[in-house]
């Protein structure tokens, strides 16, 4: 099994949260609904930023 944890936040997720992709390099990024409630923005390895 995968471990998923929130790019934000680094908690693992357990089933709330979403998973998607990057839009600059298609890497798949994970954040947690908390995270994404409260609109903290997420990096991705490749330097992509997004709300
Ligand atoms: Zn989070
Ligand atoms: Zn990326």
């Amino acid at each position: 099994m995968t471990e998923l944890k929130c790019i934000s936040c680094g908690k693992s997720l357990n089933k709330e949260g979403i998973i998607f992709k990057c839009p600059s390099c298609g890497k798949k990024i994970i954040r947690c609904n908390h995270c994404r409630k409260i609109g903290i923005k997420y990096k991705c390895e490749c330097g992509f930023e997004g709300p």
